[in-house]
């Protein structure tokens, strides 16, 4: 080990910070919010520090260094642009056997500020021992995603428990699998749903009852349409947390790869088979029977969970047996198709409202309540409509659409293998059958649809029997 670590407490402390730019004042940012007492030092201020100073947060002494600044001092942070002045400063605190931090110089420097994930009262430090600090950030950066920002609020309560924990638990194991289930049961749970009275009472149940509810819970997660970057960090970090994974036929095998290693993975798209209700009925009884083992079961679906999903239909089942869930939004298809084949769905100019419909009607359900009159600003958005690209058509001709009404498919939306076909309502049908288009697709009708020929910057854009890339991404071809 190069450097020991140690975490040391400046309340009321005095830490010197000499020098007065901006990247003293990010250190001074740092000590303050740990309670030392900062005295700064410097011939000249910049003006955040001044306000600072003039704020009563700090004690500014305007004048050139002297050693004598460090009597007082704890802990010194030499923050100059001025090498051979840090370098006295240096030396004039290993006089005193004093740390001295000199910013962004390891060789200077008796002590490092290391980067940290703040989860207070928990901190996650990370030190390259001055080797290579942009490893040390990126490490920061992927850690701050892993973890919950309820930790934090778990770990305060915890600490406030924890005389009670320690005399309803005395025996050191029984504890230990005590926290283990704070960590993964009810109460962060709770916490992260911004129930803390509920998390305080489950956690009061649990000690006075002498056993711990069971930890199972379901995570219904959305895994966006594809692409992994399109994960949101909340759901990337219930893949993390998953014992069980309920996949989808839509999830990618890129957002896949992201969960834990050790996590079981059903495919429920593809290995139940059989038809769908049979299918549903079955994963209502995976997750409830999953859940009941104490196990932390995600429910992974493509795109959003609520928006066209079946998720309603599994919270509903949840709830009738009792298992504690959360929901996880994931990027639904339009979003993704928009943004990914340069389609502004409401651009001002041409929509006013856009309608997310299925092309799918379920057996018996009335034709809904929704106003699905032709108007000139609407965009409307088809899940499942690439087979039924017919009825599609004569449906939205009977409402009044003209045939010359812009439409496009985007198949892929998002992945590696994206394509985006442009026609007319007229059109379509023909040229999905051209291009043998396949599921899954998005149809896209209104006006807002044409723009994506222009502002197309994404996979291959098809439109009126020939292929054309946009320019943007031949250059990175050539690039
Ligand atoms: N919950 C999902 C939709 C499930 S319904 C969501 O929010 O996106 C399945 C339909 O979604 C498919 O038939 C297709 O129309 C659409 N879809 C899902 N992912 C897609 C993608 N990457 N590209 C295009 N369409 C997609």
């Amino acid at each position: 080990m190069q450097l020991f670590p140690l975490f040391t407490d400046l309340r009321g402390r005095t830490a010197l910070v000499i020098g007065a730019g901006l990247v003293a004042d990010r250190k001074i940012h740092l000590l303050l919010s740990a309670g030392a007492r900062v005295v700064v030092g410097a011939h000249a201020a910049h003006p955040q520090v001044q306000a600072r100073a003039q704020a009563g947060e700090v004690e500014l002494c305007l004048a050139p260094f002297d050693p004598a600044w460090l009597d007082e001092a704890w802990l010194v942070i030499a923050a100059t642009n001025d090498r051979a002045l840090n370098r006295r400063i240096a030396d004039a605190a290993a006089a005193r056997r004093l740390f001295c931090n000199v910013v962004d110089d390891a060789e200077l420097s008796s002590a490092q500020v290391p980067a940290i994930v703040d989860r207070a009262p928990i901190t996650i430090a990370i030190s390259s021992s001055g080797s290579a600090p942009v490893i040390a950030r990126r490490l920061r950066e992927r850690i701050e995603s892993l973890f919950d920002p309820a930790l934090g609020a778990l770990a305060s309560l915890a600490q406030r428990k924890r005389a009670a924990i320690r005399q309803a638990r005395p025996d050191l194991r029984t504890r230990r699998d005590f926290y283990d289930w704070l960590l993964d049961g009810p109460v962060l749970s709770a916490l992260r749903r911004s129930r803390a009275d509920e998390a305080e009472a489950a956690l009061d149940q649990a000690l006075s009852q002498n056993t711990q509810a069971p930890a199972g819970k379901v995570l219904l997660v959305g895994a966006g349409p594809g692409d992994p970057g399109l994960l949101t960090l909340r759901g990337l970090r219930a893949l993390n947390e998953a014992d069980v994974i309920l996949a989808d036929r839509l999830v990618s095998p890129e957002v896949l790869a992201l969960a834990r290693r050790d996590a079981q993975v059903i495919d429920v798209g593809k290995t139940l088979g059989g038809p769908h209700e049979t299918t549903q009925a079955r994963i209502h009884a995976l997750m409830v029977s999953h859940a009941r083992q104490g196990r932390c079961v995600v429910r992974l679906k493509g795109g959003d969970p609520m928006v066209f999903g079946r998720g309603g239909e599994e919270l509903q089942h949840l709830k009738r047996h009792g298992i504690a869930y959360e929901v996880v939004p994931g990027i639904t298809a339009a979003l993704a198709c928009g943004a990914y084949a340069g389609i502004p769905l409401t651009h001002r100019d041409h929509a006013q409202s856009l309608t997310l419909a299925t092309a799918h009607r379920r057996a018996g359900a009335g034709g809904g309540t929704v106003d699905d009159r032709p108007g000139n600003g609407q965009t409307r958005v088809y899940y499942m409509g690439v087979n039924r690209l017919p009825t599609l058509r004569e449906q939205l001709l009977a409402d009044g659409l003209t045939p010359t009404t812009p439409c496009a498919i985007v198949e892929n939306g998002s992945r590696v293998n994206q394509r985006v076909l442009h026609g007319t309502l007229a059109s379509m049908e023909a040229l999905a059958h051209a291009h043998a288009i396949q599921s899954p697709a998005l149809v896209l009708v209104g006006a807002v649809t044409a723009l994506g020929m222009e502002l197309g910057w994404f996979g291959q854009s098809l439109h009126a029997q020939k292929t054309c890339r946009p320019r943007e991404n031949m250059q990175q071809a050539i690039a």
